[in-house]
């Protein structure tokens, strides 16, 4: 595919960044191996708005993969964090802030009894399957193909995200004991995870499960599918693991739990409670939670674990997260969408547009997409040739097929307006493809 357009800074820079760093990007679907072409090197973030090193501006639905719920340098987190830089970047001590974070995050979630900060969603999910694995004695995982819970070893076999996008089939690096221990299920199949549990039943630590996919583009659970894990794991003495690192305060003030009310015995959480700093937790039932390290025999920690402009920023975002915003938020992805499928639709390009709560995404296929077998079948070679006349139209979507899109507080009509100009020219080069 050639590109009418061009961002000669962009490709200097990643020219430099292919010498000194694999692949040139430090998390893969960065690298725009998805749709090609050059990957675009930001120098600022404002509002619903991205300036990349040529100097193009593009409305952001991307949102750092939605930790941005407020928009770019929002003042209020920007306050909270120069108030914090002035005080101390990192104390390696206990410290408010780490309590105040924890209380926004308790208060909200009711199954949240007790949470453990830490630095990233993968660390999350990492340390609550340790936990999980501590708790029951038991060894084995189940989790879903097209699920992407981190570069966690046990969790990376049939994942989403980068994965998906990669078209990686697995991962080498993964031992075999610990691919072993996984059993990867379809997703949305529950007489797949009876199986499963039927036959590894009381060698099953705990299932973990995205509350609600994105990783393989957005896939609600069918309804009753995630009250049914539940029950099925309580049946086993295994433990149910919610992984809201994507949806937590992001599909609705409470997350997924807020939609779907299912009460998991662990959770995680990332992205948006760290405001777009490295901050992410785990929690759940305090029974469960006490058998971690000072309290307990399972052994967990970190350097930078709290860190007190990374909670500053997380206080600031959650507080200013108010019902407004989420109204705001799920207003504003159905305009996008809705316009969206129009264009599509005006172009005869087959698409199917799927939600879960503030988050959507777009599938380039006629079929309902339940599973991960379905989301693969949708035409990425369409996906590309929309992402690309978008892009060069202004708007900075996902570069893969493969994940959700963001909107942020900051996406007011201005910016809707600039996605409403660029779709129809994206949607007649998605149908041109193949002409
Ligand atoms: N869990 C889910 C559902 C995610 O979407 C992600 C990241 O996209 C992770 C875990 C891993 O989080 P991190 O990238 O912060 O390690």
């Amino acid at each position: 595919m050639t590109y009418d357009y061009e961002a000669p800074e962009s490709q200097k820079l990643f020219d430099r960044a292919q010498i000194v760093t694999p692949g040139g990007v430090n998390s893969p679907v960065r690298a725009f191996r998805g749709v090609g072409g050059t990957p675009r090197f930001m120098v600022a973030g404002k509002g619903a708005y991205l300036t990349d090193a040529d100097g193009r501006e593009y409305v952001d639905l991307v949102c750092s993969w939605g930790p941005l719920i407020l928009g770019h340098a929002h003042p209020a987190v920007l306050q909270a964090t120069s108030a914090a830089l002035l005080r101390g970047t990192s104390f390696g001590t206990p410290s408010e802030g780490e309590v105040a974070l924890a209380e926004e995050i308790v208060a909200r979630i009711e199954p949240a009894e007790q949470v453990r900060l830490v630095s990233s969603g993968t660390e999350a999910t990492m340390s609550a399957i340790r936990l999980a694995r501590g708790f029951t004695g038991r060894s084995k995982v189940v989790k879903f193909a097209g699920c992407y819970h981190g570069h966690v070893d046990a969790l990376l076999a049939a994942a989403g995200s980068g994965v998906a996008t990669l078209g990686l089939p697995d991962t080498p690096g993964v031992t075999g004991a610990q691919a072993g221990d996984t059993i990867v299920v379809p997703y949305n199949d529950l007489e797949a995870v009876r199986t499963a549990f039927a036959e590894f039943g009381d060698e099953i630590a705990c299932l973990i499960t995205e509350a609600a996919a994105g990783n393989m583009g957005v896939v609600p659970p069918l309804d009753g599918f995630n009250a049914a894990l539940r029950d099925l794991c309580h049946e086993h003495g295994a433990l149910y693991i919610s992984d809201e690192v994507m949806t937590g305060f992001r599909s609705s003030r409470t997350g997924w739990f807020g939609i779907d009310g299912v009460v998991p015995d662990l959770m995680t959480f990332g992205k948006v409670m760290g405001g777009g700093f490295p901050t992410a937790a785990f929690g759940g039932r305090a029974d469960v939670m006490a058998r971690l390290a000072p309290a307990g025999p399972v052994y967990q920690a970190g350097t930078l674990s709290g860190n007190p402009v990374a909670t500053a920023a997380g206080i600031a975002t959650l507080r200013n997260c108010t019902p407004d915003v989420y109204d705001h938020l799920d207003r504003t992805a159905r305009t996008i969408a809705e316009l969206a499928s129009e264009a599509l639709a005006k172009e005869g390009v087959a698409h199917r547009v799927q939600f879960a709560g503030t988050m959507f995404s777009i599938f380039f296929t006629d079929e309902p997409v339940t599973d991960y077998a379905a989301a693969k079948r949708q035409d990425t070679e369409v996906f590309t040739a929309f992402f690309h006349a978008m892009l060069s139209e202004g708007v900075y979507l996902p570069p893969s097929a493969f994940e959700a899109w963001f909107v942020s507080a900051a996406h007011d009509g201005a910016a809707v307006d600039r996605i409403a100009a660029a779709l129809p020219v994206a949607a007649r080069a998605a149908a041109a493809v193949g002409r």
